[in-house]
C-alpha cells in the first residue's frame, strides 16, 4: 500500500513519502526501530489499524526501490498489536483486481458502497473528473450509475470505501463523451484523430456537421493494483470513436491516471460525518 497512518489519528490515511513518513513519525520510536543491525521503520495500516513495515525506506532492499507499505503480520511493540480477524477483513490486504470477480461476504460492507455513492456522489465524480481532465454530463453520470447497478459493482472485494471513485469507474461500460468539457490533452486527441467529432473553443465535444454515422465513448480499462514496482494503483482511460454500422474503433485519445488507494476515504468519512452531524441537529 502507499498510504499509512500513526497512532494520534489512526484511521486517517496519508501519502506514503520519505517526507510525510519523517515528518509523522519524527523518525523515533516506537515507529523507527534500530535493532543493532538493521533500521526497521513502522507504521499503521489506515483500514484495519495493524502494523505496517515500511519496505524501501533510506535503502532499497528491492530492484525497483519503490517506498511502499505491507502489513507486518505480526505485534509490533509500541506501535500496534496484530489483530487478525480486522487483517483478514482489511480492504487494503491483498487487494485485488478490478477485473477480479471475487465476491465480497459482507452484505453490510456492500450497502455501505451503495449508500456512500448514493449520499456522497458529487465526491466521487469530482474525483473522477480531476484525474480525468473532463467535466462529465449528467447524461454521462446517469449511464455511469445504471451500469454500476447492472453489473452489482457495489458487491465486489475489489470496490471499496478506499478506492470508491475509480473501482465505480471501473465498473462501467463505455458511455457517450458528447457534450463533456476535455483537458487540453485530450482535445487534442479528439481534434487530431476524430473524423466526426471536435472539441470548440470553450473545450466541449461536438458533433461536426455532416453525418452521423459514428459515436464517441469512454471507458475505463486495465487496472493495475499498486506494488514494489508502483506504489500507486494505475486505470486507463480510453476515448475512442465507435462507427455504428460496422463497431469498428478508433482510438482518439488514452492516458493512464494513477490514484492512491487509501485516500479517498479521508474525504468521504469527513463529508459523512457532516451528513450525520447535520442530520442530527437540524
Ligand atoms: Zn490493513
Amino acid at each position: 500500500m502507499n498510504v499509512f497512518s500513526i497512532k494520534t489519528n489512526p484511521k486517517s490515511a496519508i501519502t506514503l513519502t520519505q517526507k510525510n513518513y519523517n515528518e509523522k513519525t519524527r523518525r523515533s520510536a516506537p515507529y523507527v526501530v534500530n535493532d543493532g543491525t538493521t533500521i526497521h521503520s513502522y507504521a499503521l495500516c489506515p483500514a484495519c489499524q495493524n502494523p505496517v513495515t515500511l519496505v524501501n525506506r533510506n535503502v532499497a532492499s528491492t530492484d525497483s526501490r519503490v517506498l511502499y507499505a505491507k502489513h507486518s503480520g505480526r505485534s509490533v511493540p509500541g506501535v500496534a498489536d496484530h489483530d487478525q480477524a480486522a487483517y483478514k477483513d482489511c480492504p487494503l490486504h491483498n487487494p485485488e483486481r478490478f477485473d477480479s470477480k471475487t465476491l465480497r461476504e459482507s452484505v453490510a460492507r456492500n450497502d455501505e458502497i451503495l449508500n456512500a455513492l448514493r449520499n456522497h456522489l458529487h465526491l466521487v465524480v469530482n474525483v473522477l473528473e480531476k484525474a480525468t481532465g473532463m467535466k462529465f454530463t449528467d447524461a454521462l453520470v446517469a449511464g455511469l450509475l445504471e451500469d454500476f447497478k447492472s453489473n452489482s459493482g457495489h458487491k465486489y472485494r475489489a470496490v471499496t470505501l478506499y478506492n470508491l471513485p475509480f473501482g465505480f469507474a471501473y465498473m462501467t461500460e463505455g458511455r457517450d463523451a458528447w457534450g463533456c468539457r476535455v483537458s487540453e490533452d485530450i482535445a487534442a486527441g479528439i481534434n487530431a484523430n476524430s473524423t466526426e467529432f471536435e472539441v470548440d473553443k470553450y473545450m466541449f465535444v461536438k458533433r461536426k456537421e455532416g453525418v452521423k454515422l459514428r459515436r464517441i465513448n469512454l471507458y475505463f480499462d486495465n487496472h493495475r493494483v499498486g506494488n514494489e514496482d508502483c506504489g500507486s494503483d494505475l486505470v486507463d482511460l480510453v476515448v475512442v470513436e465507435i462507427d455504428t454500422a460496422t463497431d469498428v474503433s478508433t482510438v482518439l485519445h488514452e492516458k493512464t491516471l494513477s490514484f492512491d488507494s487509501g485516500l479517498f476515504f479521508n474525504t468521504y468519512h469527513r463529508s459523512e460525518r457532516l451528513r450525520l452531524l447535520a442530520q442530527k441537529h437540524l
